[in-house]
């Protein structure tokens, strides 16, 4: 059992009145809110440790390397990985993705080979595939959805040629809330010799995710999504393939010797880890990671789903009010129209009430082609939204549609 209201004292934030009303936050899937520990991690680590990581003798870099590498161990206990050596910090899933896109591209990719994706991608796993085909001469193929928002898996069976190199799909999608049945697509992708990367961004935050026991080739996802900081990501690569890739970005830590003449590769997982990485954010990210873990990560499923079926069943009471995204499985990202009040109009709306939700495309916006639309209403759950939340969200709706 959640006890919400100890939860949200945790987050300072929660506090604040905008337009003298109460806060309330259901734009998640764009960025969480921080824990107290989360925010006192940071400020105490540049009072008291900061020092380059690696590379020192003296006693702060050696603490401050200790509390880095002491991270990756914590991001890979919390996705149950085999190796620290697979755990890549990187700026975010975005970059993340970028990274994979590159090094594999460089390594794997030829003229005519093919990637696959699903209709209802982030631009972050769209936009790097088509750099790389362009760069390459490789072909993107997309996986259709189905108008519940759901992958059609025959046409994704049907998809797979000799020159498949890779599958690239969300593992819970930002716009739809559709969670993928990833464990399928991987099987199936495996079937035919074919590694997969997950888009991990609006998963992690939200369900138990054990890489092993998926499989998966690739994990990809931010700090920012999960109570950490800005600016910190993980790539995650099964050591099998992180070895066989080039690296993404030169420079300081990730060689092992450098003359003019010749460069070494330092070993995984800094081989991919160019510069000084951001050691006080990584160190406030895990204790993000413990945050959830101390609460459980099934606990907060649970606790969400609930949430995203009463706000579903609430919404829909609201006359001419539309969900995109009716997946049987579904997280909780709600995606709606109502009538024909434009998105933006909405949201506008309800920020004057002191609600917080996204307008737009979201970042995906060959699926609002897919899906006939310019864009939804989206409101998105965190472990500390409570049902009233959800009531004033539903009452403020009903207020502006009784306007128009
Ligand atoms: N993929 C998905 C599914 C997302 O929701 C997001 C963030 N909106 C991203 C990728 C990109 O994440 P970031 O901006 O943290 O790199």
């Amino acid at each position: 059992m959640i006890d919400i209201q100890k939860i949200r004292e945790d987050f300072p934030i929660l506090q604040r009145k905008v337009y003298g009303k109460p806060l309330v936050y259901l734009d998640n899937a764009a960025t969480t809110q921080k824990p107290r520990v989360v925010v006192d991690s940071i400020t105490e680590e540049y009072y008291s440790v900061n020092a380059n990581v690696h590379r020192g003798v003296h006693f702060l870099s050696q603490q401050a390397t200790e509390l880095h590498e002491g991270s990756r161990k914590t991001v890979r206990d919390f996705i149950n990985a085999q190796s620290t050596n697979e755990i890549i910090f990187t700026r975010g899933t975005t970059e993340s993705i970028n990274l994979l896109a590159f090094s594999f591209g460089e390594e794997f990719i030829k003229p005519g080979d093919e990637i696959m994706i699903s209709a209802m991608e982030h631009h972050s796993n769209i936009v790097p595939w088509q750099l790389l085909s362009s760069r390459k001469g490789a072909v993107l193929k997309i996986i259709p959805i189905s108008d519940q928002g759901e992958i059609l898996m025959d046409e994704y069976q049907k998809l797979f040629t000799d020159r498949t190199k890779l599958v690239s799909i969300t593992h819970v999608s930002n716009v739809l809330g559709t969670i993928n049945p990833v464990r399928e697509i991987i099987n199936i992708a495996h079937q035919h010799d074919v590694p997969v990367l997950l888009d991990g961004a609006q998963a992690i935050p939200h369900i138990k995710v054990d890489v092993q026991e998926l499989d998966v080739d690739f994990y990809a996802f931010s700090s920012h999504k999960v109570y950490g900081p800005t600016g910190i990501g993980v790539l995650y690569g099964k050591e099998k393939w992180l070895e066989k890739l080039p690296p993404y970005q030169g420079g300081g830590e990730m060689i092992q010797s450098v003359t003019f003449e010749k460069t070494t590769f330092n070993e995984l997982p800094f081989k991919f880890e160019a510069g000084t990485p951001d050691y006080v954010g990584t160190t406030a990210f895990a204790k993000a990671l413990d945050y959830v873990s101390a609460i459980g990560i099934e606990a907060i499923a649970q606790y969400e789903h609930e949430l995203t079926q009463y706000a579903t069943r609430q919404l829909k009471q609201i006359e001419g009010l539309r969900i995109y995204g009716e997946a049987a499985d579904k997280g909780g990202a709600i995606s709606f129209l109502v009538g024909d009040i434009h998105h933006f109009d909405l949201g506008t709306l309800l920020d004057r009430l002191g609600i917080a939700v996204r307008t737009g495309h979201h970042c995906a916006q060959p699926l609002m082609q897919r899906l006939g639309i310019t864009g939804t209403v989206r409101a998105s759950l965190g472990l500390y939204n409570t049902k009233e939340e959800i009531d004033i969200l539903v009452a403020g709706i009903q207020r502006i549609t009784n306007m128009f």
